[in-house]
């Protein structure tokens, strides 16, 4: 099965639930893939990412 992306915080999900969100609400039409060890980095600010784990760059 493809990765999806949820659509409300970009985390790539396995399966059909954001862990997150607990949404559906996944796309599978995102691209690039962002990883966040420390969600206290910059990069993870910029981003507005508050957990670790592999994000999307975009989701349609
Ligand atoms: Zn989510």
């Amino acid at each position: 099965m493809p990765e999806k992306a949820c659509k409300l915080c970009r985390r790539i999900v396995k399966g059909n639930i954001c862990p997150a969100c607990k949404t559906t609400e996944l796309s599978k039409n995102w691209k690039g893939i962002l990883v966040v060890v420390d969600p206290e980095s910059e990069i993870a600010k910029v981003a507005g990412i508050a957990a670790p784990g592999r994000y999307a760059v975009k989701v349609k």
